[in-house]
């Protein structure tokens, strides 16, 4: 870049890219300042054990034909290695119930019957909903048309819902998984399973009321194909392809570059310094980092007023998923599964889940862990050595801080780990070359992401919407003048989707 940038970008991560790519296609001139030497953030495919590659997020339930559209994904290297793939319940006896599409295989008559309703219910809520993840959140109070025109588009989304189908939203919203899955299904493997979606990657399980059916539907916000997709290449595919178009449209990203510090000259946000101490001045800075690393750590609490630094002192930013990584000399053997292509889902009933909830509540972990396992090297072969395999592995509940200190636990988490889906896959120890294990303290130590948090802060009511991260920055600006949040600690919230990233320059460019 030859010009002194317009905006700097702090963070690679899915939603800096994006962000970057609309700014630069709008003739912006954007930098990029990545810490890490790949881009990409949590989605970026690495290599952990020789011609061995994962990326933390693993499916793309999220994504949206409109970005893929916009930024022209596809010519820049984006593809599919799986549309849909279905989820599998797994049973340790081999009986298993899947779910693909809206049907289920291996379930009760009452559950197979249930499902489809279900499934529409949730589905058009889930519709109603999803404009509102692609908007600025509204500003209370502002007088402003616009403003008042997104709320009044949220009640008639609700209102056209029908009467008995909003009253029936209005009493879900709040349930806990539990209660809805209750409701609907007999099969204790069934309900932990569909419960799954809900829970993953907040401090939730089962039983927890308020933010459960929000985030069952925020997870059903993609379209990109009416399933659960996987990226050629793992998520990083994706994340070339992103880094990719917003360097077509003029973008530079700079790699190896940590930011230290935004500098602030009388109230307003004015360039970087980077951790090797060089200064790069301009007027717009945005933060892909999480809420609590953008405002302390990188502005620092001496230029925001008390009430904003406790609100955001006090999002809660602990992480609770691992990830684990297997490299594997050949296909283990899961019992009762032909071929294990699908989401495995590891959790025979939801007690199961609620109980590895509860240990990890008190700084602890269970013996036999809820976990999402995929083999994605069976779509893809990009991601193993021939006739070798990846196993990727979100693994719940690990506490942020475990009592005693992760280095004091990895081993025995790690076995605990391996016993659990040993327990569906007998003898698959044996097909174990490497592993790996992110804690969310590994996570937050690698990818710079505050406690390992999926969604930079948890997804939850009090933390939704025009509150995300807190009032006073939920609509990506921020109390100091020409600094802004573009990463998922921002409205809509985690997962890959890019929503944060294309809501945050659609704000800078009516704004600048
Ligand atoms: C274990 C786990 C599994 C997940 N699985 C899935 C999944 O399967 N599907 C899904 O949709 N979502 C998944 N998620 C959630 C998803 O990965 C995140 O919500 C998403 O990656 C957030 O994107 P982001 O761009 O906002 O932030 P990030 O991906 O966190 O990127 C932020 C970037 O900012 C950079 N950065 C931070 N500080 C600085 C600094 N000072 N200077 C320069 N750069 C900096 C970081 O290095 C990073 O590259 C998962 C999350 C976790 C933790």
């Amino acid at each position: 870049m030859n010009k002194s940038p317009d905006i700097i970008i702090i963070g690679g991560g899915h939603n800096g890219l994006v962000c970057a790519a609309y700014l630069a296609k709008a003739g912006r001139q954007v930098l990029v300042l990545e810490a890490n030497t790949q881009a990409g953030g949590l989605g970026a495919t690495r290599e952990f054990a020789p011609g061995f590659r994962a990326s933390v997020a693993h499916t793309l339930p999220q994504l949206g034909k409109r970005l893929v559209k916009d930024l022209e994904l596809e010519r820049h290297g984006f593809g599919l290695a799986a549309q849909a793939l279905p989820t599998v319940a797994m049973c340790t006896s081999g009986k298993h119930i899947t779910v693909s599409g809206n049907e289920l295989g291996g379930a009760s008559a009452s559950d197979t019957a249930a499902y489809p309703a279900y499934l529409q219910l949730m589905q058009k809520f889930a519709k109603a909903i999803k404009p509102f993840w692609h908007k600025r959140p509204p500003l209370l109070g502002s007088g402003g048309l616009r403003d008042a025109a997104t709320l009044g588009q949220f009640g008639w989304k609700l209102r056209a819902l029908g009467k008995q189908d909003m009253r029936e939203l209005m009493r879900m919203i709040a349930l806990p998984a539990q209660d809805l899955m209750d409701e609907y299904f007999e099969s204790p493997l069934l309900k932990a399973a569909l419960s799954w979606d809900a829970n993953v990657g907040s401090k939730l399980a089962p039983r927890s009321p308020n933010n459960a059916v929000i985030a069952l539907l925020y997870r059903m916000s993609g379209d990109l194909t009416g399933g659960l997709p996987l990226a050629k290449g793992g998520c990083g595919g994706l994340m070339d392809a992103l880094a990719a178009a917003a360097r077509a449209h003029g973008a530079e990203l700079r790699l190896g570059s940590p930011v230290a510090r935004v500098i602030v000259e009388q109230g307003q946000a004015t360039g970087v310094q980077l951790g090797s101490g060089e200064i790069i001045s301009a007027p717009t800075i945005v933060s892909n980092a999480d809420p609590r690393t953008s405002f302390f750590k990188l502005l620092g609490a001496r230029h925001l007023d008390v009430q904003f630094t406790h609100r955001i002192n006090r999002l809660r930013m602990d992480g609770q998923v691992a990830k684990l990584h297997l490299a594997l000399e050949s296909l283990p053997n899961f019992t009762g599964l032909a071929h294990p292509d699908g989401r495995l889902l590891l959790a025979p009933d939801m007690a199961y889940i609620e109980n590895a909830f509860d240990a990890a509540k008190y700084g602890g972990y269970a013996r036999q862990l809820p976990m999402e396992v995929l083999l994605p090297s069976l779509r893809d072969d990009s991601l193993a050595p021939r006739d070798q395999h990846v196993l990727s592995a979100l693994v719940q509940y690990a506490p942020y801080t475990v009592k005693g200190g992760w280095d004091a636990h990895r081993d025995s988490f790690l076995e605990n780990a391996l016993a659990s889906l040993e327990r569906y896959a007998p003898g698959i120890r044996e097909c174990v070359i490497a592993a790996e294990l992110l804690t969310p303290a590994d996570l937050e130590q690698q990818f710079g992401v505050t406690g390992g948090h999926w969604h930079h802060g948890e997804f939850a009511l009090d933390n939704w919407w025009m509150n995300r991260p807190t009032y006073g920055a939920s609509r990506y600006h921020t109390p100091v003048s020409g600094f802004y949040l573009c990463g998922a600690g921002a409205h809509p919230g985690g997962g890959i989707m890019g929503a944060a990233g294309s809501n945050a320059a659609r704000a800078l460019l009516e704004e600048n």
